[in-house]
């Protein structure tokens, strides 16, 4: 999508990226809650959560995988992370390009706010 914010940066035409392949791509966020908070997002323009169904399968596992690979790059994979998807306004979405946030470096809180 043109005008989409997470589109422009997954395209390199904004921001810079911390991570890329040919399904994904990831960069930190611009007001991080955490010492690491990075944002994993599809290449594809998906809106919401809601949007992914039985195509997806394999793009959202990879998603996780590179959580993963970003926390243990990040040194915050043996004490702790959070992945978080906001979906719909009530979570708190604000961005309406699937996001996933990958938190860590601090102690979290359950449940969150
Ligand atoms: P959410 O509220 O779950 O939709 O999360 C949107 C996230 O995107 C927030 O944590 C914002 O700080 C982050 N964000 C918004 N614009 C940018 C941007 N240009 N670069 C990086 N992160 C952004």
């Amino acid at each position: 999508m043109t005008d989409c914010i997470f589109c422009k940066i997954a395209r390199k035409e904004m921001g810079s990226l911390i991570y890329e392949d040919e399904l994904v791509a990831a960069f930190d966020d611009v007001n991080p809650q955490a010492p690491v908070h990075v944002l994993i997002v599809p290449k594809n323009h998906v809106e919401r959560l809601l949007d992914v169904g039985d195509d997806d399968k394999l793009l959202l596992g990879h998603i996780l995988v590179v959580a993963n690979k970003i926390a243990r790059e990040r040194g915050v994979a043996e004490a702790g992370y959070r992945v978080v998807v906001n979906c719909n306004r009530e979570a708190g979405q604000s961005v309406w390009h699937l996001h996933f946030h990958l938190l860590g470096g601090r102690k979290m809180g359950w449940p969150p706010g």
